[in-house]
């Protein structure tokens, strides 16, 4: 969801089961110490880390002490499965509601008010587009979406 980068940096203040400073981090991992500021930043925004601030007295910075918010990644991921749920939902709506077309060369996706606007030609290269049988796609989200209704209804 954030990125390679912050999954790496997620995944070792998690194995560290401590508080872990983002200088070690930045040393361990190899990255640009602003980066993984940065990073776990964006990973406390959304809940993932929290940090405690130490402030050191005789050259007054701060230094940032992470650690993973374990109490918090349960609800989150159940959080995440609805959101997927919905998005899922909606691209379902979409592929039962209209018919596609597409481009053979190019293999851009079309909905049926947009080929008939363009007559039924690619405007991006002018080939005869052809109808796209969506019924595969429809099947799969299907099941994807009893799957993840099964497991948000198990966890309550
Ligand atoms: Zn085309």
């Amino acid at each position: 969801m954030l990125g390679e980068k912050a999954g790496k940096i997620f995944e070792y203040i998690y194995k560290r089961l401590d508080e872990v400073q983002d200088e070690e981090i930045a040393r361990e991992l190899g990255l640009k110490l602003n980066e993984v500021r940065k990073l776990l930043y964006q990973l406390s925004e959304q809940g993932l880390v929290s940090y405690r601030r130490v402030r050191d007295k005789s050259t007054s910075w701060y230094t940032y002490y992470w650690r993973v918010r374990k109490d918090e990644i349960p609800s989150l991921i159940q959080f995440r499965k609805k959101i997927t749920l919905s998005k899922l939902k909606l691209r379902l709506k979409a592929e039962e509601s209209t018919t596609y077309y597409e481009c053979p060369v190019d293999k851009t996706r079309y909905s049926f008010d947009e080929a008939l606007e363009n007559e039924f030609r690619c405007p991006r290269c002018g080939s005869q587009l052809v109808y796209v049988d969506n019924s595969d796609i429809i099947d799969v989200l299907k099941k994807y979406i009893a799957l993840l209704e099964r497991e948000i209804a198990q966890k309550g």
